[in-house]
């Protein structure tokens, strides 16, 4: 499917099938659905915690943490005081963990945050932490077990845009992405049309985020990747 420039940035949802809370476009969500059977044949109960983002929703977790009302942390996990950094310094401290409005990979319906509810105590609180993903955590074994789908072919054409530290985004192993409906809404970014959207978003830091965005869009969104 070709998005519009709406549906890319997550300004229109049309392109999106829900289930329950969660949307994903209908063609990933078969493609999940063959993967969490394959899940299941195997132990895991294969779930969805996070799907679509509005580009709203990522904006106002975007503008609290720009304006010091949202914790922002660094690698270790301490909290980064904002306030010693020029802009600049903010945006990189952002971005490392969350992703710049209009730019999120979940806005475009193709990719998703994963889990194994069958690996979870009861009342347990779902955190996407990396110790819950790390080999030893109790989503290790479902995510090893990815690795192995990826790497033979069998992951239903997922893979894991977010798999090591390229300098960007933090690594998050529960982030998958669906690549046949990925690599077009990869390529329709490349266009360049995000600075209109988000000129007239209402946006922190947006004069910065603006001098610096074909920079941004290609250090934090279209990750480099070896060919499968
Ligand atoms: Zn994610």
């Amino acid at each position: 499917m070709r998005l519009t420039v709406e549906q890319l940035t997550g300004r229109d949802e049309s392109h999106i099938e829900w289930r329950g809370g969660i949307g994903l476009q209908a063609d990933c969500w078969e493609a999940f659905d063959a993967l969490q059977a394959r899940a299941a044949a195997a132990g895991f109960d294969l779930q969805v915690a996070s799907g679509f983002r509005s580009f709203e929703r990522q904006r106002d977790i975007w503008n609290a943490k720009a304006r010091g009302e949202r914790p922002v942390h660094d690698d270790a996990g301490q909290p980064v005081d904002l306030a010693n950094l020029d802009d600049a310094g903010k945006l990189d401290a952002i971005l490392r963990f969350s992703a710049l409005p209009g730019t999120s990979r979940h806005h475009w319906g193709t990719d998703l945050d994963v889990f194994d509810a069958a690996a979870m105590p009861a009342g347990y609180r779902l955190q996407l932490s990396p110790e819950e993903v790390a080999d030893e955590g109790m989503f290790g074994p479902l995510h090893q077990w990815l690795d192995v789908q990826m790497q033979a072919g069998t992951a239903e054409g997922f893979f894991r845009p977010y798999d090591e530290d390229r300098g960007g985004v933090a690594p998050e192993r529960w982030h998958l992405s669906f690549a046949p409906a990925a690599q077009d809404c990869e390529a329709l970014l490349e266009d360049g049309l995000l600075a209109a959207t988000l000129e007239v978003a209402d946006l922190a830091l947006c004069d910065t985020v603006l001098q610096r965005l074909p920079e941004l869009v290609q250090r934090y969104v279209l990750v480099p990747r070896a060919p499968a």
